[in-house]
């Protein structure tokens, strides 16, 4: 059996907290197991320009409870090229490094894809706060994202009760609307809206908040998942159809960063430890997901042409719920 010596990891795309957790695992994990280990800075970029910097033990010493990434993270448009590949490939080969665990979203996997076809043995570990990723229930950030909204959002509420308004509150997911239903449960919102449901004004909104204030309510909270609509338009719109005065809110990046939460530590730790142990056994092409409740991996290609879903359930609950 081949024995790799050295590997590398890097984070790519973008950033998610526990991203740092997962170094450190990988980093731990592959000097256990009498690896030398490199951090590539600032992504594939950092492969392709040869940005490294020699891991220890220490090096990740205090990282666990920090946001971001201390290896930086970067989009590169060359990489995403087959002459990008090569050069990242050439890079690796003059760096010794034999194996790679890239720390990321489905963009940063079909790097590790080819990177893996190319020659080096790849694994991806699902970072995102978006939790977008099809092959795993979970992805690194998801957590600490959610809770860094419910936080703002309960505190909107407060202005929200006190003035007797409606606040309209955008939440990230990009095209995924995880963060938008957890939270929209969560924090007890009238409503919920999501790419991956149909989406009415008037009985998904509108009702509702009639509904509502018959029950006696004053205030209300509406969850947008980034990149569904203009939420400042939606505002107005509800204002002018119910008469409640209403705001809008983009919490935007803020629920990237801060202190990753236990969850996404642990995920991340044993996330990052299971992704040295395919590469110490030479294995690449993989990513490392979270199955109903077990950590398992997948053929990168398999992975990236999976589907999933929001849970139909939490929908069914919040319809029940909702008054
Ligand atoms: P994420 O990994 O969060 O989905 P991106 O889609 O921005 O983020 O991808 C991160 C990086 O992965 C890109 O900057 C690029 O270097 C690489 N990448 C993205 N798509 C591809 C692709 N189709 N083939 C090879 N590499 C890619």
């Amino acid at each position: 059996m081949i024995i790799i010596k050295r590997i590398g990891v890097l984070t790519s795309g973008g950033d998610a907290p526990g991203m740092n957790a997962a170094i450190r695992a990988v980093v731990r994990a592959g000097l256990h197991f009498g690896m030398e280990v490199v951090g590539i800075r600032e992504g594939y970029k950092g492969l392709i320009e040869k940005n490294i910097m020699e891991m220890k033990y220490r090096s990740v010493s205090d990282i666990m409870a920090k946001g971001g990434t201390i290896l930086k993270t970067a989009r590169c448009t060359e990489f995403a090229t087959p002459e990008g590949v090569l050069k990242a490939k050439k890079s690796a080969d003059e760096l010794g490094i034999e194996g790679l665990v890239v720390i990321g979203g489905d963009g940063s996997f079909r790097g590790a894809r080819d990177l893996s076809n190319a020659g080096i043995p790849t694994i991806g570990i699902p970072g995102t706060i978006d939790n977008d990723i099809a092959c795993s229930d979970y992805t690194i950030g998801f957590d600490t994202a959610m809770n860094t909204a419910l936080e703002c959002i309960d505190k909107l509420k407060d202005t929200c009760a006190s003035h007797n308004r409606c606040s309209v509150v955008e939440v990230m997911g990009r095209h995924a609307g995880h963060i938008a239903l957890n939270v929209g449960i969560a924090s007890g919102a009238e409503a919920i809206v999501v790419h991956e449901r149909d989406f009415n004004l008037q009985t998904d909104i509108v009702e509702k908040i009639n509904k509502a204030i018959a029950n006696g309510k004053k205030h209300f909270v509406v969850i947008v998942s980034e990149l569904f609509c203009d939420s400042g338009k939606l505002a107005a719109q509800i204002e002018a159809t119910t008469g409640v005065e209403t705001r809008a809110t983009i919490l935007g990046h803020i629920q990237r960063g801060g202190s990753p939460t236990l969850r996404d530590r642990l995920m991340a730790s044993v996330m990052g430890e299971k992704a040295v142990e395919l590469l110490k056994d030479n294995i690449g092409n993989r990513v490392i997901a979270y199955k109903n409740g077990v950590t398992v991996d997948y053929d990168i290609t398999e992975a990236l042409n999976m589907k999933k879903d929001l849970k139909e359930e939490y929908f069914s609950v919040f319809k029940v719920i909702t008054y």
